[in-house]
């Protein structure tokens, strides 16, 4: 569709993370092979960088015995904030238990010297966000293979107690097959039990759920933010943009509040209704009242029209031909 963007000077950039002191230097890489320590070393040939993010650099690793390619994340290990390290141990520990085909797969981890190696499981063509600034937005078969893909993953880490917290674009992969993988377990957390609540304030301006921001805190947050999350994703992935896309997060926060969005379509562009039932039902300012995930998978919005069974990585920048 011709959405309106913002222009390159006013557009916000609310997905960055803000930055700290102890990431890794842009011009720094690992050594050409890593090896890693104990009984049963692996050699990693180090490849191009794929990608940095709030405090990790991900990097291609092929074993150097049977040219299997990974995902090299590496993070600092010595940071000097003791909070940061925290962090990443729980990360990878909360990580290292989902098992799920479209969860990012975490095989392994290692320090050498100063620095943490996670081995993950290789998501060759980079995350959503990618895809969507190169197509502006996606068509229905995708955005429902994609939508079914992540509630899977959703669906599967809540049935575990674990709560992604920052679910969004960027941190949706997609593998050499366009099958979708979450990844960056960084602000998850592990309910104690269902009656267990995070307090701690979260997420990217653009995805965060209503009761985040309220501050009393008194009711917390739980499994419901993610709901949301999915909600926000499916409105980028059909209209380009998400719903309270503004220049100020104050603006995405004042619009949010007020469920302030709306569905500009134009004559190439038609959003079926069950599609907007299923991302309305996700963006309930009651997180009470939003659906749970083995509720949210049984929407119409997946029980009519097409399904796109198998894509190529040509749909990464164009539509394909068959739609
Ligand atoms: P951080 O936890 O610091 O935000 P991310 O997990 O987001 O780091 O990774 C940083 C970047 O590395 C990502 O934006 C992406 O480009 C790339 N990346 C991360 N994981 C993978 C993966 N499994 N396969 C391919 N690229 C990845």
């Amino acid at each position: 569709p011709t959405m309106q963007k913002p222009t390159e000077k006013a557009r916000p950039k609310p997905e960055e993370k803000p930055t700290n002191p102890d990431r890794i230097d842009d011009k720094w890489r690992p050594p050409i092979t890593v090896t890693e320590p104990g009984p049963t070393p692996q050699t990693y040939v180090v490849g191009k960088k794929l990608g940095k993010g709030g405090f990790a650099v991900c990097f291609e690793g092929r074993t150097q015995s049977t040219s299997e390619l990974f995902a090299l994340k590496v993070v600092r290990a010595k940071v000097e904030q003791k909070k940061m390290m925290e962090k990443f141990r729980t990360e990878m520990q909360i990580h290292a238990k989902m098992q799920h085909p479209n969860i990012v797969e975490f095989y392994r981890a290692f320090s050498i010297d100063a620095y943490t190696y996670v081995v993950l499981e290789m998501c060759d063509n980079g995350s959503l966000t990618d895809m969507v600034k190169a197509r502006s937005c996606l068509s229905l078969p995708e955005v429902r293979r994609f939508m079914i893909q992540i509630c899977g993953g959703v669906k599967y880490m809540h049935k575990r107690n674990v709560i992604h917290r920052d679910l969004k674009m960027g941190n949706v992969f997609l593998d050499a097959n366009m099958n979708i993988k979450i990844g960056d377990f960084g602000l998850a957390a592990v309910l104690a039990d269902d009656q267990d609540r995070r307090t701690t304030l979260c997420g990217t301006p653009n995805y965060i759920a209503p009761e985040i921001l309220s501050k009393s805190g008194a009711r917390g947050h739980d499994s419901k933010v993610d709901v949301w999350a999915i909600g926000i994703i499916c409105y980028a992935m059909l209209m380009g943009t998400p719903p309270f896309q503004s220049r100020t997060q104050q603006e995405i926060y004042s619009k949010l509040r007020n469920l302030d969005y709306e569905w500009k379509v134009d004559s190439k562009n038609h959003i079926p209704q069950d599609a907007k039932d299923f991302v309305a039902a996700c963006l309930n300012l009651v997180a009470t009242d939003r659906p749970e995930m083995d509720d949210l998978v049984e929407y119409d919005f997946f029980k009519t029209g097409v399904i796109a069974d198998v894509l190529g990585r040509e749909c990464m920048r164009a539509k394909p031909t068959w739609l």
